[in-house]
């Protein structure tokens, strides 16, 4: 990739339905140096990348401008654009709720016309084809006849002006989305009135004049205004996980000046400031404590509902709420580097992105609407040539126009276009909310169709936090000198395992000696030398490779009680053992017995001894076990199951785990809460509470349960909807779609399929 390449996210106004994204990435994508364009119509969002030496974004805005579209950059959620000033995002937002105060008044108006003409149209059926109404006297027959004409001008011209551009639009540059159907499809019903009206006395004696469609007219555009009214107003809704998380926001910080506190708005904030933070007050940015002591609710950013305890040196999330002491926190990251700035970036990312599922609905509602505009006219020649043949010509047409009309508006791919967007975005929103961050659509289409999952141990299913419960001397050494020089060589790695040694014989107060030529051993334990002379702590693996012999019955003996043996040798012979555990977490068989329910089948996989690993996989009703794997081996382990058929998702730490992460079809990270932007995963999990991972599951299958109804229903609407349109039922039975019925139809399945997804919101996971 040349150095000029740019990948940006810009945000698209004036797109109506999917087919507008369609004709929008088209349009782009053969612009000269725009490598690739995804539109994704649920979130107004293009993500773009180009070469900026060939093209700009300005140009690009030219380029769809004679659409009647624009774009514009979409600028990163940094502390200052939460706070206030008129972002990008908050501009947009104020963009929508103006466009939705316009299509509320606009259907205000239509709907006392609507209610009239389909008073009129009851009438007229019930009256004159069913017999079941009187017929309708000469005057007020005439009175309508006048009044529907004039409502019909105003729904045509001033509610349904952005579909007759969408006709303008078709015939200036050959581009058809949903307005341009619908516009013609009401254009040529009211025309085709018009005329009637106009030449009453001439026609009389060839047409059937006593019938105009401006009815029709009427109702399509109340009908499908409303649906986009309501539509609209629903969409806002699907969006509120974002809005809710960025007014989490703190507006403010006390911070220390010279020996002084002073409140600054949070943009002042600077890294090394350090913030006061009082009880019950929002701690205002990321940072490490370096005073004071409290517990701190952080479920706003990790969905845990109990209070975390923190002490000096421990990280913060701002955002959380201090609920006890008061603190002072040295700021360690501001703006868009911030956690919750990278949450947001992160949602959002997400709810832009495609599923897979989508691309299928993008194909079919690409080529939807020429072939459904060509059928349209089709039928109409039909209608007119064949059913004439039949029929009189006076009633053949009218029929033809009833058929073409109702084709133009069934046929619209609107709510297709909805389907999986609107569910992705709540379905993301709800994860985020419980402290699940969703990668991409992708990801979340992928978790649902999981069969196999795989865990990794420490940290994962264990606590990570591991307690020396035995220590053995093999003689020569006491049982203090062997935790010395353990602890000595284990300050230097970075392992949970050495983490726990050191604390505890610091606790026991055991000087610690100093250590030179220090390494680790991948998957082993490590080396180092005291005072010149070697040593080695590690597992059996390790003890092989020196060619040494350890008391195995020792080793077995602490693997049996689920325990890690760790071997302290030097170059010749084995010193000690100790034995460290770590205790499950309480949650742990639940969430197993949980995943089998769901139909998932649960792996171990670990560099511990497999005695060890047994004991933990037996403790929490896991099925498979792993053991004494190479870290660089995980990936392969995850590879092999692959192979096996099955759909892997694997669940580790993200840091030692990445590969096997990668590899998995979905990688899971369970992460601090400190470290958002796990690359090597699909899906984050903040905090360590594993319930999180069934939650994750069941937010994914929910949310593509939903996306599979929408495109049902998108599609049955469409696919039932249109034969009927064409007359199919007619010869047999007499049954031709009324348009009016398909406009209502039509705004009923965008609306509908909206409403499904915002469902999601309610769901319990
Ligand atoms: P895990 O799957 O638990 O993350 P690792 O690959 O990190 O496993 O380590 C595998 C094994 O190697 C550990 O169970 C332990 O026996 C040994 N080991 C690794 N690092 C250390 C260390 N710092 N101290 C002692 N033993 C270690
Ligand atoms: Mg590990």
């Amino acid at each position: 990739m040349s150095v000029s390449m740019q990948q940006k996210s810009l945000v698209i106004s004036g797109m109506h339905c999917a087919s507008c994204a369609n004709i929008i990435s088209r349009k782009l994508k053969k612009l000269d140096g725009v490598a690739t364009c995804e539109v994704n119509f649920g979130t107004e969002k293009a993500a773009i990348t180009f070469d900026a030496k060939k093209v700009s974004v300005a140009q690009m805005n030219d380029e769809i401008g004679q659409l009647g579209y624009s774009l514009e950059d979409s600028v990163p959620h940094t502390g200052h654009d939460m706070k206030g000033g008129m972002s990008s995002d908050k501009k947009i937002q104020a963009q929508k709720i103006a466009e939705l105060a316009k299509l509320k008044r606009h259907v205000l108006i239509v709907l006392p016309f609507i209610v009239v003409s389909i008073f009129v149209m009851t009438w007229e059926v019930g009256a004159e084809q069913l017999g079941i109404f009187p017929m309708m006297s000469q005057a007020v027959a005439d009175f309508f006849h006048h009044v529907l004409p004039l409502f019909a001008i105003y729904a045509l011209f001033v509610v349904g002006a952005p579909f007759l551009q969408g006709v303008l639009r078709f015939a200036k540059h050959r581009v058809a989305n949903m307005d341009t159907l619908v516009g013609i499809g009401t254009l040529v019903a009211f025309l085709y009135s018009f005329v009637l009206s106009a030449f009453e006395l001439l026609l009389a004696p060839y047409l059937d004049t006593a019938h105009s469609y401006y009815d029709v007219t009427i109702v399509v555009i109340g009908f499908i205004t409303l649906g986009k009214y309501l539509e609209a107003r629903s969409k806002l809704k699907t969006g509120e996980a974002i809005e809710k998380l960025l007014n989490l926001q703190a507006k403010s910080a006390v911070v220390l000046r010279n020996g002084e506190q002073v409140e600054v708005p949070i943009e002042a904030v600077v890294v090394g400031d350090i913030v006061i933070v009082k009880p019950g007050q929002k701690i205002p940015t990321d940072g490490e404590i370096t005073f004071g002591t409290s517990a701190i609710d952080e479920s706003m950013i990790t969905g845990e509902s109990l209070p975390v305890d923190k002490k000096v040196g421990d990280k913060v999330i701002g955002a959380t709420l201090n609920k006890q002491g008061s603190l002072q926190v040295r700021t360690s990251t501001v703006g868009s580097e911030s956690v919750l700035a990278q949450i947001i970036t992160m949602v959002e990312n997400a709810q832009g992105s495609k599923a897979p599922i989508e691309k299928l609905a993008d194909q079919i509602s690409a080529v939807f609407v020429p072939i459904v505009l060509a059928l349209a006219f089709i039928v109409l020649f039909a209608w007119i040539g064949i059913g004439s043949q039949f029929m009189p010509f006076s009633q053949a047409l009218p029929l033809g126009i009833v058929s073409f009309v109702g084709i133009l508006v069934i046929a619209c791919p609107c709510a297709m276009g909805l389907a999986t967007p609107t569910a992705v975005i709540v379905g993301v929103g709800k994860a985020a909310q419980n402290g699940i961050l969703i990668k991409n659509a992708e990801s979340l289409e992928k978790l649902q169709s999981v069969n196999f999952m795989v865990l990794d141990k420490t940290g994962t299913i264990t606590r990570g936090e591991p307690e020396i419960t035995d220590i053995f001397s093999s003689g020569e050494h006491s049982q203090d000198e062997v935790l010395r020089i353990l602890a000595s060589l284990e300050q230097h790695s970075e392992h949970p395992l050495a983490l726990a040694v050191v604390e505890q014989a610091r606790a026991k107060n055991v000087a610690l000696s100093d250590v030179t030529a220090f390494s680790a051993i991948e998957g082993k334990g490590l080396q180092g030398s005291i005072k010149e002379k070697k040593y080695f702590a590690g597992n059996l693996k390790l003890v092989a490779e020196l060619g040494l012999v350890a008391d195995e019955e020792v080793v077995y003996a602490f693997a049996e009680q689920g325990k890690t043996p760790v071997i302290v040798m030097d170059s010749k012979q084995v010193l000690g053992y100790v034995a460290i555990a770590d205790t499950i977490k309480s949650e742990a068989p639940a969430v197993i017995t949980k995943l089998h329910e769901q139909g998932i089948k649960v792996a171990l996989l670990t560099g511990d001894n497999k005695k060890t690993a047994q004991y933990i996989a037996n403790q929490a009703g896991i099925d498979r076990v792993i053991a004494e794997v190479l870290p660089a081996d995980k990936a392969r382990q995850v590879a092999l199951l692959q192979s096996e058929g099955l759909t892997v998702a694997m669940v580790g730490d993200g840091i030692n785990d990445a590969p096997a992460l990668a590899t998995a079809d979905v990688g899971i990270a369970m992460g601090t809460g400190t470290d958002v932007a796990i690359e090597s995963a699909g899906i984050t999990l903040l905090g360590g509470d594993l319930t999180k991972l069934t939650r994750a599951t069941k937010v994914a299958k929910l949310t593509m349960k939903t996306v599979k109804q929408n495109l049902f229903w998108a599609f049955f609407y469409n696919i039932v909807g249109i034969p009927i349109a064409a007359g199919v039922l007619y010869p047999s039975f007499g049954i031709l779609l009324n348009p009016a019925i398909a406009g209502a139809a039509m705004a009923f399945s965008s609306v509908s399929v909206v409403l499904n997804a915002l469902r999601l919101k309610r769901m319990k996971i």
